[in-house]
């Protein structure tokens, strides 16, 4: 009946390579994810097994060069693994997170040491990796960190918290982003790799959440931690610039998720109401389920042609800050509407959570919070808009500081 004459065709994963990849992802979500689902919310955590099965199935470090185990394929694999992972409507095991984000980090600003201790093992699902950038009393000034790392010769003593860490409970190390000088705001951030075993750092348990409960979120605490100084990423005082170049990638698997879980909700939807009846016919009968699943259908396609062309233009290395910004808040504000309106089609049974549109109605709203607020991501795209504004703000700003100063 689902004839999907609306969906536009999708050359960003239009080769050959590209179907088979999504049948191996497929497989692996329908025989090592979803079985274990229901454990993994109970627990709060996703199993290790999943990891390796990933590895094993080369589902991990998609992209990253081969002569650290890598497949070095392109960004556009790693989408189609989020979008697809998101549309079975899963997100354990985060692979994203590991794959897109802390990977990524280790493979541009490591040293060749770091690189071979950790990445053929990132690859394999041995070591699995996260990133802790928010504390308990910053997240979206990220400049305001207090997390310090103290220089002590040939390593660094680490202290300090963060909080709301993706598999924090479960990564075998984190890379931290912590101040090695104080008062300088975002010149004295840097990014430190720190293994789970070192003394001194412990986890809290796994949050209970709102959704995405198959995967954990904790806390993590670093009281007098000894790290090496080879476990720096890049240079001193340049974390907040690697994080700065980072991000866009972590927006995009945002919007690449969002889009996942919105076909997930279309799929679902226009299947239940189909079945189910009211006043002697399908819900789908109804003209404003006709005209609901319009505007559904209209508003995915409509997000998945600039996402699809954001993903293009990340695999070229071409994507810039804004536009990424943008697919983050766009996507990820449409995914909550859109899923909304599929919940209300389900009444009673749509709040219930064994059905998957409940599930999607709570994995989604963390989208507009995390990776940068959706308030944040517009606040950076309108800088970039008043770019001369801006400009002439902090120039006026430096005069000022320069004629006190004097004075
Ligand atoms: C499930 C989950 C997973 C996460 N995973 C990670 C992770 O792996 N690693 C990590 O480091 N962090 C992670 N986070 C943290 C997340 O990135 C932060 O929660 C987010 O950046 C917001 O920071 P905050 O919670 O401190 O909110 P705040 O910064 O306190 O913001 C509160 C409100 O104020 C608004 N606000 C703040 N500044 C401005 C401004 N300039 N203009 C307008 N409005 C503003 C915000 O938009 C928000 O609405 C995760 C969070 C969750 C919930």
């Amino acid at each position: 009946m689902n004839n999907k004459k609306h969906q536009l065709p999708r050359d960003v994963y239009g080769s050959d390579e590209h179907k088979m990849f999504k049948e191996t992802i497929e497989q692996f979500v329908q025989n090592h994810v979803s079985p274990h689902r229901e454990k993994w919310e109970e627990q709060g955590y996703c199993d290790r097994e999943a990891w390796l099965k990933a590895g094993e199935l080369g589902l991990l470090g998609i992209d990253l060069d081969p002569k650290y185990g890598g497949m070095g394929l392109d960004f556009t694999f790693s989408a189609m693994l989020i979008e697809e992972q998101a549309r079975a409507g899963e997100f354990a095991p985060a692979i994203s997170m590991h794959s897109d984000i802390v990977i990524p980090y280790i493979a541009r600003y490591g040293s060749e040491d770091l690189k071979m201790k950790y990445l053929p093992k990132c690859v394999s699902g041995e070591a699995i990796g996260s990133l802790a950038m928010t504390e308990p009393g910053t997240g979206s000034d990220v400049q305001a960190i207090t997390t310090y790392a103290e220089d002590k010769g040939d390593h660094y003593i680490l202290n300090g918290s963060k909080t709301f860490i993706t598999i924090g409970y479960t990564s075998d190390f984190t890379i931290v982003a912590c101040k090695t000088s104080k008062n300088i705001g975002a010149k004295g951030v840097s990014l430190l790799v720190v293994d789970a075993d070192s003394e001194g750092f412990s986890k809290g348990k796994p949050f209970k959440k709102l959704g995405l409960k198959t995967s954990d979120t904790c806390e993590l605490f670093f009281e007098d931690v000894k790290v090496p100084k080879g476990n720096l990423l890049g240079e001193e005082g340049r974390g907040f610039v690697y994080m700065m170049t980072e991000l866009p990638r972590e927006r995009m698997t945002i919007a690449l998720s969002a889009i996942g879980a919105m076909r997930c909700a279309l799929e679902k939807t226009v299947e239940y109401t189909q079945q189910r009846t009211a006043f002697k016919q399908p819900i789908c009968g109804f003209q404003n389920t006709q005209f609901k699943m319009a505007e559904v259908a209209t508003k995915l396609e409509v997000t998945t042609a600039f996402v699809d062309r954001c993903t293009a233009l990340q695999a070229e290395h071409k994507l810039t800050p804004e536009l990424a910004s943008m697919a983050k808040y766009y996507a990820s504000d449409t995914q909550c509407e859109i899923i909304d309106e599929c919940l209300q089609l389900f009444g009673g049974y749509g709040y219930i959570w064994e059905y998957p549109i409940a599930r999607l109605y709570g994995d989604a709203r963390v989208q507009r919070i995390y990776g940068g607020t959706n308030e944040i991501m517009k606040v950076l795209i309108a800088r970039s808009i008043f770019s001369d504004y801006f400009k002439h703000l902090k120039e006026a700003k430096k005069q000022l500081k320069t004629r006190m100063t004097v004075a």
